[in-house]
């Protein structure tokens, strides 16, 4: 007999584990409550400009290869490693300083902030990477059931690591380089996370060694949205269907087994085993009603930043930006100790700045940018509304135009925003975080929210809240695992 599987989320979590599953021989079908798949790496198309509306770019290429490499298949697009990774502009700045993997450049590129940076750079990278291939594969490739797993693991790393779980990254930047802006800029995968290098771990600089030295940072030749694209085509091929504006609402139960998922529409969803790739918490929270779940647990965990998200459609070019650029302002931490707690105003806001058009002209009109910006707030518990949105928005892109000299409003041909109450509806992001629950220690491994559920036996989970942990790869790693459980409990055919 062929095991059911039904996954609820097309996500990339929910659709590598749909991929993994049929190519091990089950039945698969999945079932999203969007009108498109991708959750959060997700496509937006109007007026003739195309955006990726979340994740633009991925690291830890390896990850995606070796999950061609398990599912024996080769996704069609061509990946391409950004040379620079990335622009940054700060206030007052004359120039913006060009962040690449060159450490020589680097160092030239900082002649005014850091000296002896590629040496300083060296030895910062060479103990992150040190930390990484060490940890990594005991503490975010394997499944971790509970604590005593987790500290089985933790013990096995070498002592020398244990002081940078308790410091965090931004202290342990402060061990090698003095310049407050050099720092900011090495410390933006924190932000790049949801969270803040005050907040988290220096256990996560090895994501500074991945973007700076192991690996890189890649974008897909016609936008991010081609891997979810090629992994639907694959499913399609093999069978899977995908049932679009189907929200999973309840549930039915026998013998601590699902035996059904029920949709808004009430429409019964039957399988032998059920793979959520919606918000492993929310699901818990809103479709179980498991009482360890509930609103107040869920609040008192600590979630990442939630986004806030500009579309532009621009009827100019914008040769005075790259395609990927962070801008910062002053006091960034007191707005990062703020941001994420009490935000009172976005004065001065952070902003990422995403141009897919340049290296991808079609994705805008002949003499048009596409741009989407994205910003980082805090999510819902801490800021309820965003009926100011249009103010808010507003402010950002004034602050750009004056970085870049240019009256953006003035070529503004289509304009969406996204508030984190949007990515809330969209996808069931618990109050809009758009990273999950953030990356501090007691929330990954063994104490993250589990991959398996409490009760119910043929109920397993994917995705960025549950382990490893959040981001392109990461969610590509969790969908291995879960469907390892799944094996382990079900078998696999081939
Ligand atoms: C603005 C933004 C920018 C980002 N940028 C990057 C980046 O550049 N690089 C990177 O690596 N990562 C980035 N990330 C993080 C990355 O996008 C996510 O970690 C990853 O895509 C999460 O995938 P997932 O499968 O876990 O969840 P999701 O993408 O959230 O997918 C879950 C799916 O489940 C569906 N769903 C939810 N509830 C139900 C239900 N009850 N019934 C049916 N379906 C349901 C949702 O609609 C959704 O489609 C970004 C995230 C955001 C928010």
């Amino acid at each position: 007999m062929k095991w059911k599987a039904l996954v609820v989320g097309a996500g990339i979590g929910g659709l590598t584990a749909a991929m993994r599953l049929v190519k091990s021989g089950y039945e698969v079908e999945i079932v999203e409550k969007f009108h498109q798949a991708g959750g959060r790496v997700n496509l937006l198309q109007e007026d003739g400009f195309t955006f990726d509306s979340g994740a633009t770019m991925m690291g830890m290429s390896y990850e995606l290869k070796e999950f061609e490499r398990d599912c024996q298949i080769q996704l069609p697009f061509k990946m391409v490693e950004l040379n620079p990774l990335f622009d940054v502009i700060f206030e007052g700045s004359p120039k913006p300083y060009r962040i690449s993997k060159n450490l020589t450049r680097l160092g030239k590129e900082f002649d005014d902030l850091e000296k002896n940076f590629p040496d300083k750079a060296k030895k910062f990278l060479h103990a992150s990477g040190r930390l990484f291939h060490d940890s990594f594969p005991l503490l975010f490739k394997k499944n971790i059931s509970n604590f005593f797993e987790h500290f089985i693991s933790i013990a096995q790393l070498p002592y020398k690591h244990f002081p940078r779980f308790f410091r965090p990254y931004w202290q342990e930047l402060g061990k090698y380089f003095q310049s407050d802006k050099v720092k900011q800029i090495l410390s933006l995968p924190a932000l790049f996370n949801g969270s803040t290098p005050f907040e988290i771990s220096s256990f996560f600089s090895f994501l500074s060694y991945n973007q700076m030295k192991f690996d890189g940072n890649y974008s897909i030749e016609g936008g991010v949205y081609q891997l979810v694209q090629s992994l639907i085509d694959e499913l399609v091929k093999n069978n899977v269907k995908i049932h679009y504006n189907t929200e999973i609402i309840d549930f039915v139960s026998e013998n601590n087994k699902i035996k059904h998922l029920i949709d808004k529409n009430s429409r019964k969803w039957h399988a032998d085993l059920f793979l959520i790739n919606a918000d492993a918490c929310v699901f818990r929270n809103k479709v179980l009603k498991h009482p360890a779940y509930d609103a107040t647990a869920l609040d008192k965990m600590n979630w990442s930043m939630a986004p806030f998200s500009i579309y532009l459609g621009l009827s100019c070019k914008l040769p005075q930006l790259s395609q990927n650029t962070c801008v910062i302002n002053p006091s960034f931490k007191e707005y990062a100790g703020k941001n994420l707690k009490h935000l009172l105003a976005l004065d001065k806001p952070y902003y990422y700045v995403n141009i897919p058009s340049k290296a991808n002209p079609h994705l805008a009109p002949l003499g048009c940018e596409a741009v989407m910006i994205q910003c980082l707030v805090p999510n819902l518990k801490y800021k309820k509304s965003w009926v100011d949105k249009k103010s808010v928005a507003e402010n950002i892109i004034q602050d750009l135009s004056y970085k870049i000299s240019l009256d953006l409003e003035s070529f503004v041909l289509y304009e969406k925003i996204q508030t984190p109450e949007d990515w809330e509806q969209n996808f069931g992001l618990w109050r809009g975080s758009g990273f999950g629950p953030s990356l501090k220690l007691n929330q990954i491994g063994g104490f993250r929210t589990k991959n398996y559920d409490e009760k119910f036996q043929n109920l397993f989970y994917c995705g960025a809240s549950t382990i490893p942990g959040n981001g392109i790869p990461m969610v590509i790693i969790s969908s291995k695992l879960a469907c390892e459980r799944i094996w382990k409990k079900f078998g696999a055919y081939s």
